[in-house]
C-alpha cells in the first residue's frame, strides 16, 4: 500500500494537502498535534471524497514521539510504504530579536526544523529500499527573505531550505526527490488576524493565496513526472517576493 505522510494535516495547508493526495491514490497519514476534531475532519473530507486515511497523532517537536509512534507505525506495517513525505506542520511566535525569550527560539527551531530531520530520516530507509521517493517541505517566504520579527522562524524556514538542497543531492541516484515549497500569505488559521485589506495592496496579484493553491503545487512536485526537479524550492507568494 502506497501512503503519503502529512504532518500537520489536521488544519491550513495540510488539510488541503492530505485532500491533494487521496486525490492521487494515495493512503494518507493524516498527522496532527492536538487538535482531533479538525484532524477527523480533515478524515472525513478525504473519506466523503472517495480516499481512504488514518489519523496519527504526535508532536512533531519531540523526537522521542517520533520515535515512539511513527517508528512504531512502520514497523507495524510491513506492508505499507511511504512514498511521499510532506513535512508541512509548523509554527510561529513572532518578536522583535531583541526581546525574544529563550523558548520563542527554541519551541519554532524544534518544530520547523528538527522535526524535518526526525521525521524524515525515519522515513528515509523505506524510500532508499524502493529506490523511490518525493520528499516535500513547507517552508516559506520568510526563510528565503528573512522578516523582521520572526529571526526564529526565517532561521527555521532557512534551515529546511539548506537541509532540503543537501538531502537532494545525497539521495538522487535512489530516485528520490527533495523539494520546498515556500508560501506567501495564505488563509488559514495562522494569518487569521492579519490585516489582509492592508497586507494585499503589496502583493502583485492583489490577494492571499489559499491553502489548495499550495496543495496543488506539493501534488505536481510529488508526482511522478516531476523526477527530474529537485533540490529546488518553489515560491508561492503571488509576486510578493522572488
Ligand atoms: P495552521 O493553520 O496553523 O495549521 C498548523 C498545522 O500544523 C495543524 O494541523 C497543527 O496541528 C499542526 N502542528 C503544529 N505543530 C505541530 C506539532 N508540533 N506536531 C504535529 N502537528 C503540528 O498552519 P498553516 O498556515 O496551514 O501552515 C502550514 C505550514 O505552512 C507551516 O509549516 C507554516 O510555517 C507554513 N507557512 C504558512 C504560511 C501561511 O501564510 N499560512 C506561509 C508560509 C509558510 P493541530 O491542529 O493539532 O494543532
Amino acid at each position: 500500500m502506497k501512503c503519503a505522510l502529512v504532518t500537520g494535516g489536521s488544519r491550513g495547508i495540510g488539510r488541503a494537502i492530505c485532500l491533494k493526495m487521496a486525490e492521487m491514490g494515495y493512503y494518507v497519514l493524516v498527522n496532527y498535534k492536538s487538535n482531533t476534531t479538525e484532524a477527523e475532519n480533515t478524515l472525513a473530507q478525504i473519506q466523503q471524497a472517495g480516499g481512504n486515511a488514518e489519523l496519527l497523532q504526535l508532536d512533531v517537536s519531540d523526537k522521542e514521539q517520533i520515535k515512539e509512534v511513527l517508528s512504531k507505525w512502520i514497523e507495524n506495517h510491513p506492508d505499507h510504504y511511504i512514498e511521499v513525505l510532506v513535512n508541512n506542520a509548523g509554527i510561529k511566535d513572532d518578536s522583535l530579536m531583541l526581546y525574544m525569550e529563550d523558548a520563542q527560539w527554541e519551541n519554532v527551531i524544534r518544530n520547523n526544523l528538527d522535526s524535518f530531520f526526525y521525521i524524515t530520516r525515519l522515513v528515509l530507509n523505506g524510500m532508499l529500499l524502493k529506490r523511490y521517493g518525493r520528499i516535500i517541505n513547507i517552508v516559506s517566504l520568510s526563510g528565503l527573505k528573512g522578516l523582521p520579527g520572526q529571526t526564529n522562524y526565517s532561521a527555521a524556514k532557512a534551515g529546511v531550505i539548506g537541509a532540503t538542497k543537501a538531502l537532494a543531492q545525497e539521495v538522487g541516484r535512489n530516485g528520490i526527490t527533495v523539494n520546498a515549497v515556500a508560501p506567501g500569505l495564505i488563509k488559514t488559521d495562522m494569518t487569521e488576524g492579519m490585516d489582509e485589506s492592508e497586507m494585499k495592496k503589496h502583493i502583485p496579484v492583489k490577494r492571499f493565496g489559499t491553502p489548495e493553491e499550495v496543495a496543488h503545487a506539493v501534488g505536481f512536485l510529488a508526482s511522478k513526472e516531476a523526477g527530474y526537479i529537485t533540490a529546488e524550492t518553489l515560491s508561492i507568494n503571488g509576486g510578493l517576493y522572488s
